[in-house]
């Protein structure tokens, strides 16, 4: 695997690809990869010719009381795991080369970046459309991969990937879960022995929630019981919702098309979402 840091390098290697008629895959990361990243990548060796990984701790998606500081950056590991998932190449800016001085240009998403997280950190969305406009107009993949975990995020991409028509195509990858049914996340390293305990209650939680609305009962009062408990056992809710799938737009009543519902909850100081598809008739 090779590594680079600098953008020329990068368009270079893609361009010599594109002209040899390969098709190449993007999967942009913050690092501390684990097996959720892993599916991402092996996604992309499996769909693209060539695969690209991105390691970016991108300080604009970050607010002013967020971990940005001490989000975790083993990059020895990080680029042990690439290099065993077969990806060619590693792409790893620093702050200034993908912000130089005087960087004056934000992309805002509106629409599917509106509630959820979206309302809760502001202007993290925005950091995330601009860090991924600039990725994948640099990097000029065929496909980039981006995991269902963070579903708004995925959404505010295809957006943003389709009012600019953008030519790639965003390949959305299952949630990759521990055992017990915790979302795999870099930020599960901060949870403590006893919150890592209660953590799965958030998945539990959403998928008797899915459930029920799926039988039929009114989501307003599914949600207001999750929520309860969940608060009960300490997982203190931010938000739980039932929205369309692909707007985002919060739904009051049993969803006749594609509906998702989403979360996040606090433990302690670390911040967990979670998603999860509802059924419908
Ligand atoms: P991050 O490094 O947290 O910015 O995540 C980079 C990419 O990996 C994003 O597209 C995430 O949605 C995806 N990702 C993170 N955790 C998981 C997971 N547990 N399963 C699948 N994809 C994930």
């Amino acid at each position: 695997m090779d590594i680079t840091r600098s953008i020329s390098d990068l368009r270079r290697r893609v361009a010599e690809w594109r002209a040899a008629g390969e098709r190449v895959g993007l999967v942009p990361t913050m690092g501390a990869l684990h097996a959720g990243h892993m599916a991402l990548a092996a996604a992309a060796r499996k769909n693209c010719r060539r695969t690209v990984a991105s390691i970016f701790v991108n300080p604009k998606q970050f607010g002013p009381r967020e971990d940005f500081s001490t989000y975790p950056r083993p990059e020895a590991d990080d680029l042990a795991k690439l290099t065993e998932a077969g990806t060619d190449l590693a792409f790893i800016p620093t702050v200034e080369e993908m912000y130089p001085e005087g960087f004056a240009t934000t992309i805002s998403v509106t629409g599917p970046s509106e509630g959820l997280c979206g309302a809760h950190r502001p202007g993290h969305f925005d950091g995330v459309a601009t860090i991924v406009a600039k990725l994948l107009i640099q990097a000029s993949p065929d496909a980039a991969f981006f995991g269902e975990k963070d579903y708004q995020q995925l959404m505010v991409v295809r957006r943003m990937v389709r009012d600019l028509n953008l030519p790639v195509e965003i390949i959305g990858v299952p949630t990759v879960r521990e055992p017990d049914g915790l979302a795999l996340s870099s930020r599960n390293v901060y949870l403590s022995l006893e919150e890592r305990g209660l953590a799965p209650h958030l998945h539990r939680a959403l998928r008797e929630a899915a459930a029920a609305i799926a039988a039929g009962t009114a989501p307003g009062t599914v949600l207001q019981r999750a929520i309860a408990e969940l608060n009960a056992l300490g997982v203190r809710v931010e938000y739980l919702e039932l929205c369309d799938a692909a707007s985002l737009a919060p739904l009051a009543a049993t969803p006749t098309a594609p509906a998702r519902l989403l979360a996040a909850v606090h433990l302690g100081r670390t911040r967990l979402i979670d998603n999860l598809a509802v059924a419908t008739t």
